[in-house]
């Protein structure tokens, strides 16, 4: 691969895979024939009817029958690709192909059959020989994996595998995921062990694996960075990145009968795979300046690989049956168009965001602290060795220095230092000269030194580690370089590489013969004879009719395939057209207008997302705004807002008691009796009322003339006292105030007169 090519075209190879058991037991036709020498694929019609009918071939850059091996199409097709990553430029591999024709096979293969290994695991071999080979280079292998499924991007390698991320683009770094997580791997071991949790994730949310793994697209991306020291003196770094796509199955989705919200799933699974096929449609065309790069996930997040700044590789797996002639076509087709695509790939140099230049960083300043640390204990050493001698106290003569080696051996430092404190232990301890006081507290001195110390060893001990922890991610290599066996393998890989080339080349060469043997042939002629014109040029008449029957038949399948697309276009939007239809129908019947404006004004378009969505709710002074909802008042039992915290004390409704909804006041009933009201009274009546509730004190009773007849001494001359009775007296309150004492017959002179209360 030359490097210096500003543009490039994808390369897209085919390879057909064998006739599996059952295609054999039900004796399936083979369809299907390659010519690896000239890299064309060839397919009959299976149909009887049209035995007449030409054959249909297909040109790439390179085909592969079904003996073919993975390695050969390692060392033919993916060795360049993954070798210009490692030199820093983006890599992509695209496995396209219906269901059941060998994606996975060739991207991921038989895992632990070193033979049947796919490309993925012979790109990690790959990737961590060539840097075991490497000389004063300083690399950083890193890999994510994640799926897109129904438009969803999922991070296989994620702690949540509920949680859905996001694309993102920056003017500088270009599309990327948010927060997708990435594994520095140190080794073949390492990165094949994230393949696998990768797997596994994968395969666990699926119900059925096989119908997950046909409808969601898997990407494995190794990111490489390297390090190397370059002619101005200075380190730089390239980036190369590689995308190991295994797509989903190619296959129509109509073809399974799926209807209704099955077909409109299925219309979305397949929206990346529609989409990718418009980008190649829009891209080849050239006269499309819009790519429409934003219409799916898949598209966007490998924007680069089609038309930008990678190299593409496209693998197309067909099979070779006669049952799947239609989809093989298709499939031939796409590919065929993906041939067209110029790419502009670059070796992407100090990229911004290199992870490496983080790291390297990171460890020059860890070690810059350790640096000091160490000088930090040099400069307290010297200090010390000054002070020896000039006190008295101390107990520092055995001691013995030697600053220059300091940096090599810390360990020994360390423990001299250890020692040194437990023999001035002892020797306090040991001292009888002292006093007990005297001892504990020197004792005491001494145990927080050796703690300091201890304390101090172990910060710079976790320092270093973690400088080591960093620098062995760093991948170095040189080490191996010397081993001959090793040295044999290379020339081996280098010789297969040549064939490989050469192959190559001899393909090229016999497809340029090809075309160009019709051309030419007729400005070499010369006739001998009219009848040899005439019989040569009939000849040369017969195989231009070919051609031209070829081609014909060509146009009219293409053709007829776009009316197939374009007719199932048209029953998903009359589908879609009865949807909106209903909606609106909805829409107008049953949500009031007012309603309905309120949403249509907080509607608006998410140019990131490329998707309508609704603004929150906010306060503010616009009637078609709504209002801003009422967040929770605290310290409530259950979450209360605080408009019906105002309610609630303000007015005494019930609707909003939900605290306390018992009222304990007590509730008078309402009175249903009046005051009593005295009668208005005529004056007449009152005066005579008045009359007659004088005071009965005030009656004279004249009973002179009275004879007793009943034998009772009869009352001396004077008042006579009305009798008290039991009941209080009742103010003006009329009663009968005579007492059968008191007769008040009219015609004895011995009862009192009447008062004149009722009328003579
Ligand atoms: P896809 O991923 O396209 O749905 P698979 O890779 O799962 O298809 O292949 C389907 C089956 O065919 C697998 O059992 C696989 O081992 C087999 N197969 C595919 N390609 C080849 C091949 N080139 N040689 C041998 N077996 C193959
Ligand atoms: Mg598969």
């Amino acid at each position: 691969m030359s490097k210096s090519k500003s543009s490039e075209s994808v390369k897209v190879v085919v390879r057909c895979r064998p006739m599996n058991e059952k295609e054999r037991a039900a004796k399936f036709e083979r369809v299907v024939s390659v010519d690896v020498k000239l890299g064309q694929i060839i397919v009959r019609n299976p149909r009887e009817a049209s035995a007449s009918e030409l054959p249909k071939i297909f040109t790439y850059d390179s085909v592969y029958d079904s003996n073919s091996k993975q390695i050969d199409l390692y060392d033919e097709t993916f060795r360049p690709l993954v070798d210009s990553v490692l030199l820093g430029f983006n890599g992509t591999i695209f496995a396209y192909g219906q269901t059941g024709t060998g994606k996975t096979y060739t991207m991921e293969g038989v895992r632990n059959d070193p033979e049947r290994r796919g490309v993925i695991p012979n790109s990690f071999e790959h990737v961590f020989t060539h840097i075991s080979r490497s000389q004063n280079q300083q690399y950083l292998v890193r890999a994510s994996y994640l799926e897109i499924y129904q438009e969803e991007i999922k991070d296989l390698l994620s702690k949540d595998q509920s949680r859905r991320l996001e694309l993102r683009e920056r003017p500088d770094t270009g599309v990327y995921v948010k927060d997708l997580s990435s594994f520095v791997t140190k080794s073949v071991r390492e990165i094949e062990h994230v393949m696998n949790v990768g797997n596994q994730n994968r395969s666990v949310g699926a119900t059925n694996m096989n119908e997950h793994s046909s409808r969601s697209h898997a990407i494995f991306v190794i990111t490489v960075e390297c390090s190397e020291l370059g002619v101005d003196g200075e380190n730089h770094i390239r980036v190369g990145k590689l995308n190991l796509v295994d797509l989903a199955g190619s296959e129509r989705q109509t073809k399974t009968g799926a209807q209704g919200e099955r077909l409109k799933e299925a219309t979305k699974i397949n929206l990346s795979l529609s989409a990718l096929g418009n980008v190649i449609s829009a891209l080849v065309d050239g006269r499309s300046s819009h790519i429409p790069y934003r219409d799916s996930k898949l598209t966007r997040l490998l924007q680069d690989s089609l038309g930008g700044n990678a190299r593409t590789v496209m693998v197309a797996n067909i099979g070779p049956a006669s049952y799947n002639v239609e989809e093989t076509l298709t499939t031939l087709r796409y590919s065929n168009r993906a041939k067209n695509i110029k790419n502009k790939p670059r070796i992407n140099e100090d990229p911004k965001d290199a992870l490496l230049r983080e790291f390297q960083e990171e460890i020059a300043r860890l070690k810059e602290q350790l640096q000091k640390r160490s000088g930090k204990k040099k400069r307290r050493r010297q200090r010390r060795r000054a002070g020896e001698g000039s006190d008295g106290e101390d107990l520092e003569e055995g001691e013995t220095e030697d600053d220059d080696e300091e940096g090599d051996d810390k360990g020994d430092y360390w423990r001299e230092q250890q020692e040194k404190l437990e023999r001035e232990r002892k020797a306090i301890m040991e001292d009888h000269s002292l006093v007990a006081e005297e001892k504990a507290r020197l004792l005491k001195e001494k145990e927080k030194k050796m703690e300091d110390l201890k304390r101090e060893k172990d910060a710079g001990e976790m320092l270093a580690a973690k400088v080591k922890a960093m620098e062995s991610k760093l991948l170095v290599g040189g080490k191996n370089i010397v081993d001959h066996t090793n040295e044999q393998q290379k020339m081996l890989e280098l010789k297969r590489q040549e064939i490989a080339e050469q192959k190559r080349r001899e393909r090229e060469m016999q497809q340029q013969m090809e075309s160009r043997d019709e051309e030419t042939l007729e400005l070499k002629e010369t006739y001998s004879s009219l009848q040899q014109e005439v019989d040569i040029k009939t000849k040369k008449l017969k195989k231009l009719f070919a051609k031209l029957q070829a081609v014909k038949a060509e146009i009219h399948d293409i053709q007829e395939a776009h009316i197939n697309e374009r007719q199932e276009l048209e029953q998903t939007q009359n589908e879609l057209t009865r949807d909106l239809k209903l909606k609106h129908l909805i829409i107008e019947n049953f949500i009031p207008l007012e309603e309905k404006n309120k949403i249509v004004h907080r509607a608006y378009f998410d140019d990131e997302d490329e998707y309508w969505k609704t603004k929150p709710i906010t306060r503010i002074e616009d009637d078609h705004q709504m209002m801003t909802r009422p967040l929770s008042a605290v310290g409530y039992r259950r979450p209360l807002s605080q408009h019906a915290r105002m309610a609630m004390m303000m007015r005494p409704e019930m609707r909003y008691k939900a605290e306390n909804i018992m009222m304990l006041d007590m509730d008078l009933p309402a009175r249903t009796t009046k005051e009593y009201q005295e009668p208005v009274i005529a004056p007449k009546v009152a005066a005579a009322l008045e009359d007659a509730l004088r005071d009965e004190d005030e009656i004279q009773v004249d009973a002179s003339g009275f004879h007793s007849s009943l034998g009772s001494t009869p009352p001396a001359s004077g008042s006579l006292k009305k009798p008290k009775s039991g009941r209080p007296r009742t103010g003006k309150k009329s009663s009968t105030p005579t007492s059968p004492f008191i007769p008040s017959s009219p015609g004895s002179p011995l009862y009192p007169q009447s008062r004149g209360l009722v009328p003579k």
